[in-house]
């Protein structure tokens, strides 16, 4: 049964708004949080991004502080009532993007503040007065202790997407932020996984809290088709290319294990004639949202990423995502696949599995609970059907070694997002807002209008349907035998 937005008796402001966005009905996170915030109770959800958990948080915070709408001019009449933690600047903007369409039709004010942005626009902002703050937490305590923001009216926080915050560590801010609020408060924890630290951090400061999860922790979204494909390194690229023909994508995120492959992919891929583009933590701010921007205008095809740089991009409903290397920790792959069958959408996650990575498949094995059958994809000289087991030297090992030494500490080197204990006095210059943040992921008119590059080629023309060498499709659901 699927739940609609009319049966929360949601105010009417909000109900517009949803109304709006074009929502048919909730996602299951929304489903069960709505109505529990709604109460004030504390919860703690184990929800990824991608399934709608921003409008499961916020609209029912918005509608308890609806009593507190006016329309005064005074700050005073506006102070921080919700403040809303995220790790990273991408996630803070996006989330505050989404608060902003769903309280456009109340007086309820948001602002977001992250670092790698000048503090006086923010300033301003704050003084002004603001019932909702979104915020990364450094940048946070810079206005705390500015006197920029006032804590002690804060009724709601929402501490979102709680293990990359504690990945990052953002621990010890975060306990010093909680320090500023009221103890009478509501409180919300959103983790992709409820890990030992995660639950810690939840003993101590919520009170009582409602478990909600919609799916098992470390679950991934059961909309996701995943498939596993025995390919040597050397082959990895036509087994993508075959991929993309034979299922007639347009479109796809490329995940890697390292800044250096990256580049060196995107630059095989762009060689052999493929529109694609790179996007890595070795990117200036500009180079990134440029990149984005093209793969959002249909203007590239691939867009070959690390996890770091590609952490909480809401771009929706992307085709499909091939893991090109197996992520070294099992938890990116869940966040990985997220990219793909976001809110109800089918997706296809392809991962690319060479003799060498076993031990790592089966780590995402057990961290989802689930047999994974890695399958041959047969190429025409049929090199893939290699035995898993015989690693074969290759006079490159060394250099894919240095290849696979995997990209951390992009948010480090973002000064004000980063722990306070870990700064310098270094400041990053001034960076424009994300502007491709502001609209959804929409599927780009040369879908209409033309082949995707792989398609160009007679030589490689898509074949309707699925290949005869490929296992029928399966869904995720019966690959993890959902619900157990
Ligand atoms: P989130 O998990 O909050 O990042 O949401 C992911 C995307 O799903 C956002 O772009 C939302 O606009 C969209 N979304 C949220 N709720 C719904 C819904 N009930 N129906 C369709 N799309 C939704």
């Amino acid at each position: 049964m699927t739940a609609s937005f009319s049966n929360l008796s949601l105010a009417e402001p909000l109900a517009r708004a949803v109304a709006e966005m074009g929502y048919e009905s909730m996602t299951p996170i929304q489903a069960q949080a709505i109505p529990v915030v709604l109460t004030g109770k504390d919860v703690m959800g184990a929800a990824q991004t991608g399934t709608g958990k921003t409008a499961a948080f916020s609209l029912p915070l918005l509608q308890r502080l609806l009593k507190h709408e006016n329309t005064s001019t005074s700050p005073a009449r506006h102070p921080v009532r919700a403040l809303v933690l995220l790790p990273t600047r991408e996630l803070a903007d996006q989330v505050a993007q989404q608060i902003k369409m769903y309280a456009k039709y109340t007086q309820m004010r948001s602002a977001v503040v992250f670092g790698g942005m000048d503090m006086k626009p923010q300033t301003l902002e704050l003084k002004r007065g603001v019932e909702i703050l979104v915020a990364t937490p450094g940048r946070l305590l810079d206005h705390i202790e500015a006197k920029n923001a006032v804590l002690n009216q804060v009724e709601y926080v929402v501490l979102d997407e709680a293990d990359r915050m504690l990945d990052i560590g953002f621990l010890p801010d975060l306990q010093r932020i909680l320090s500023f609020l009221p103890k009478q408060r509501t409180t919300l924890l959103f983790s992709a996984t409820f890990s030992p630290e995660i639950k810690r951090l939840a003993g101590s400061y919520l009170q009582d809290p409602i478990t909600i999860e919609v799916a098992r922790p470390n679950e991934t979204a059961s909309t996701v088709e995943q498939r596993f494909y025995a390919a040597q390194d050397d082959d990895k690229r036509r087994v993508v290319k075959a991929v993309l023909n034979q299922r007639g994508i347009k479109q796809a995120f490329i995940f890697v294990n390292s800044k250096l492959g990256c580049a060196r992919l995107a630059r095989s891929l762009e060689r052999e004639g493929l529109k694609t583009t790179a996007l890595h933590g070795d990117k200036s701010q500009d180079e990134r949202l440029k990149a984005l921007e093209s793969f959002k205008k249909g203007e590239v095809d691939l867009l070959v990423c690390t996890d770091v740089a590609a952490r909480g991009l809401d771009i929706k409903d992307v085709p499909a995502v091939f893991n090109f290397d197996v992520p070294f920790n099992a938890e990116d792959y869940v966040h990985r696949i997220g990219r793909t069958g976001r809110a109800g959408a089918s997706g296809l996650a392809v991962t690319l599995v060479s003799p060498s990575d076993m031990r790592l498949v089966s780590d995402i094995e057990k961290l989802i609970k689930t047999k994974l059958e890695v399958e041959a994809f047969p190429l025409e000289d049929d090199r893939s059907r290699a035995n898993l087991n015989e690693g074969r030297r290759d006079v490159r090992r060394d250099e894919r070694r240095e290849d696979r030494r995997p990209e951390r500490g992009f948010e480090r080197r973002r000064e004000e997002d980063e722990p306070r204990d870990r700064r310098s006095s270094f400041r990053p210059a001034q960076v424009s807002r994300d502007p491709f943040f502001e609209k959804p992921y929409e599927a780009p008119l040369s879908e209409q209008n033309g082949p995707a590059s792989w398609e160009a080629s007679p030589k490689t023309a898509a074949r309707p349907g699925l290949s005869a060498n490929i296992k029928t499709k399966r869904k995720v659901a019966a690959l993890f035998k959902a619900g157990e």
